[in-house]
């Protein structure tokens, strides 16, 4: 038996037949498809807005260029962000000519609030708050901050397809929230995202700038007046990143099962807790209160890390590290170490594998295995 970190889970046939459809109308690109997707993400998350994307790190990039040239930030301004995420989040500000500032997690691996008031200085300009895993953290003291000190929040949900804070989709405060439908995120696709703004202005614009900056895609030009118009405007030096009816016609069906996927997911966690909980060379990431999370990971902390790793995969145990602090990274050298508790569980994480395939008795054989390597 081998047990791997993460196995998406496709509705083979219901995806078969959503992809057929393009291929029978013969479009499958920009429209149609993503239309349909972004109506239905809409309704699901109660989201005002939804822009399909070709990923979600495109997605955190055009946010950040976006909010430069409206708000008219200068190059050099600052973002402060988490060093605990995927590299995306931060690369998004580097694109822009901004300076990632990093502030310092929390116990729910989020950015802690404290730590981003301290950072804020007269140049800061926005946050980027990440919810690893699904989990919500402190969301809702950021989202103060943010106001109090009139930042710009952008929220890379890209592990939060599907969370729940006080039972209604997180992200409805932000500024504009951007999930991953990446080939393994808990709402896998191949590679596409969603960009959902706050402000129904610019989920305009950013239709545009997705689309290389033209004032009208080939789809609307189709559907206006039965005729395809060729005339068209370019506004902006916009991106070829928005989404296409393929990724879209997945997504729709795996929309479908999202609400059902998390709560399997939420189980095996249950499991995972309930079986950890005893082991106190184990400490379990806790999730944030009133936080129904994704649980796009299970993450516990423990102290011989490396070599925990080799010895669970030759037993034949595949987890993962989510994430390396960032600032130990070449590129972001100058902040080496400056976030301490970011520093200390980098060394210490590990995500246990939780897919949809996993039954109790592979959660089971994971805990035993732990337990025996840590006795
Ligand atoms: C996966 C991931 C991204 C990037 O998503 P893509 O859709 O692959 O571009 C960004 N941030 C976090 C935290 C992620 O895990």
């Amino acid at each position: 038996m081998s047990v791997h970190l993460f196995v998406p889970t496709f509705r083979v046939k219901e995806c078969l037949d959503e992809i057929e459809e393009c291929l029978v109308k013969g479009w499958t690109g920009l429209g149609y498809k993503t239309v349909a997707f972004e109506e239905a993400w809409k309704s699901y998350t109660g989201l005002q807005n939804a822009h399909f994307l070709s990923s979600n790190t495109v997605g955190l990039h055009l946010a950040v260029k976006m909010f430069k040239s409206i708000r008219g930030w200068c190059d050099g301004d600052e973002v402060i962000t988490t060093p605990l995420t995927f590299i995306s989040t931060n690369h998004a500000i580097s694109y822009e000519n901004l300076t990632p500032v990093f502030a310092d997690i929390d116990e729910y691996l989020c950015l802690d609030p404290v730590d981003v008031e301290k950072k804020i200085t007269d140049k800061t300009r926005a946050v980027i708050f990440v919810g690893i895993g699904g989990n919500s953290g402190r969301y809702q003291d950021i989202v103060r901050l943010c106001q109090k000190y009139n930042l710009v929040l952008i929220l890379d949900a890209a592990h939060m397809a599907g969370t729940r804070l006080n039972g209604k989709q997180v992200g409805q405060e932000a500024d504009a929230t951007v999930f991953s439908f990446q080939a393994v995120k808990n709402l896998p696709t191949a590679d596409s995202g969603m960009i959902c703004f706050k402000d129904h202005e610019l989920d305009e614009l950013a239709r545009k700038y997705t689309w290389l900056g033209i004032n009208k895609d080939t789809y609307a030009r189709t559907t206006d007046k039965g005729a395809y118009k060729w005339h068209y405007e370019v506004e902006h030096v916009g991106f070829k990143y928005h989404g296409n009816s393929i990724m879209a016609a997945i997504g729709l069906v795996q929309l479908r099962y999202l609400d059902q996927d998390n709560s399997y997911r939420r189980q095996l966690c249950n499991w995972y807790e309930e079986a950890l909980s005893g082991n106190d060379k184990i400490k379990i990431v806790p999730t944030a209160p009133n936080c129904e999370s994704s649980r796009h990971l299970f993450q516990i902390s423990v102290d011989n890390r490396d070599e925990l790793m080799l010895a669970l995969n030759e037993s034949d145990i595949f987890p993962g590290v989510h994430y390396r602090d960032n600032t130990e990274y070449r590129i972001y050298e100058s902040a080496k170490g400056s976030c301490s508790n970011a520093s200390y569980l980098s060394k210490r994480l590990i995500s246990l594998p939780l897919h949809l395939r996993l039954s109790k008795i592979d959660v089971d054989y994971v805990v035993s295995t732990l337990n025996k390597l840590l006795q």
